[in-house]
């Protein structure tokens, strides 16, 4: 990337926008599962854009449904007026969600989709005492950030909402660790119960959790967790959210929604990111009884115009018709499969967990504590090969495998041989 953009960049936005990489990378470009940065480089994304470019890149169906609407000179009016494409487009999603008498509301991110989540279920439940689990991310508004458990990401600890953190999302650092599956459920639905009953007054909005936890490193908890959760909250009449934000629409590879490995159907799911393949919509899809319960006018302007949700039409259209959620399942479980045996014979390698095309690896030091620079290590070392991977986690130590849905076996391999690579040096360097 030139010197001079990179100085801008720092000069004019917040410090806070932090960057990937010692040299960031400017994309200028991206065809399937590739990206060309402004030097030239081609790059395997296996970040998808972090999970913006769920599907992957330039695909023309998508592009089409976009360019027909601005074609027609209008990108949006106005949400007061009847949008053929938001209805089209919420019919398709409530049909999907397999929740009772489904209503769907769009806004333009999952902070937004998620902040409208925690608004009708506090006035629904008239309180502002909401649980959330450990290790999570919501978002950075004023609401989101209060549910965000992950210390790196909370900007301010002053929030609107009164908020009591559970166990149950990342498990490896968790002192639940050893448990059997079934154990760890039981400790972890005991634990939320002791919550509830010690820190607040019962009357709780609603508990909002990620099937599997996005920033903080694909922690993935055991099938079955959030039922049983869902069987406590159930005594309190506390309604279940799941944010699908990056879990949603099949990435997971054996179920549609992440939530749906859990055998419960929540109060509402949010989602945003992967369902525009790139393009700015989020939203939600609640139960009416939950999402009706407010008594005011529209309350986005842009969430569901016509661009954003022709798009996304199109994009959905495009991952049920290939049934991109079965590419997501095989090669992701041959990923997931292949990174475990090589974690069998790697100091480095603590944990590999996830599913489908969601696939963290935990890097640790010789006693087991967080190895964060050698995370950093391996992401440059597979870009200087032609790989983007992420990072996430508490201690930024966990790699973020998640690549476009329409991924091929070849790219999987050639992925596979540069991470293997990339992890084989850094732990030839780190010990
Ligand atoms: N929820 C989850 C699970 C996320 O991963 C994110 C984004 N990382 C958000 C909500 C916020 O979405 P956005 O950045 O679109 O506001």
């Amino acid at each position: 990337m030139s010197e001079s953009l990179l100085a801008r960049h720092r000069a004019v936005l917040p410090s806070w926008l932090s960057l990937y990489y010692e040299e960031p990378i400017e994309i200028v470009s991206g065809s399937g599962r590739h990206v060309t940065d402004a030097d030239g480089n081609t790059y395997l994304d296996f970040f998808a854009g972090i999970l913006t470019n769920a599907i992957g890149y330039d695909i023309a169906e998508i592009s089409d449904a976009v360019r027909r609407q601005v074609d027609t000179g209008v990108l949006h009016t106005s949400t007061l007026y009847l949008i053929r494409q938001q209805v089209e487009l919420a019919e398709r999603i409530a049909e999907l969600s397999g929740l009772s008498d489904p209503r769907v509301f769009f806004t333009n991110s999952g902070t937004e989709a998620n902040e409208t989540a925690l608004m009708l279920a506090t006035q629904h439940r008239r309180s502002n005492q909401v649980l959330a689990l450990r290790n999570s991310y919501h978002g950075r508004a004023f609401g989101t950030v209060g549910v965000t458990g992950n210390r790196g990401w909370s900007a301010t600890s002053l929030s609107p909402v009164k908020v009591s953190y559970v166990h149950g999302g990342y498990r490896y650092r968790s002192p639940f660790r050893d448990l059997s599956d079934a154990d760890y459920i039981a400790a972890c639905a005991d634990d939320l119960r002791e919550i509830i009953e010690t820190t607040t007054s019962g009357d709780v909005a609603c508990m909002i959790v990620e099937p599997i936890q996005g920033v903080g490193g694909f922690a993935t908890p055991p099938d079955g967790l959030f039922g049983a959760f869902a069987e406590v909250l159930g005594d309190y009449g506390i309604p279940l959210i799941s944010d699908e934000v990056q879990t949603g629409w099949g990435r997971t590879g054996e179920h549609f929604w992440g939530i749906q490995a859990h055998d419960v159907t929540p109060a509402a799911m949010t989602f945003a990111k992967g369902l525009g393949n790139g393009l700015a919509i989020g939203g939600l899809v609640a139960e009416a009884e939950l999402m009706d319960d407010i008594d005011a006018n529209s309350i986005s302007t842009f969430g569901g115009n016509p661009v954003s949700t022709a798009g996304a039409t199109a994009a959905l259209d495009y991952l049920l018709d290939r049934d991109l959620q079965a590419n997501a399942a095989k090669l992701g479980g041959q990923l997931l499969q292949d990174l475990r045996d090589r974690a069998e014979n790697s100091a480095l390698i603590g944990d590999v967990r996830g599913k489908g095309l969601m696939i963290g690896v935990e890097l640790v030091e010789a006693d087991g504590t967080p190895a964060p620079a050698a995370a950093t290590r391996v992401m440059e070392l597979a870009k200087a090969h032609g790989l983007l991977i992420g990072k996430g986690g508490l201690h930024g130590n966990v790699l973020r495998l998640a690549p476009p849905m329409t991924l091929t076996e070849h790219e999987a391999g050639q992925a596979l041989q540069v991470l293997a690579d990339s992890l084989a040096q850094a732990e030839q360097e780190h010990h």
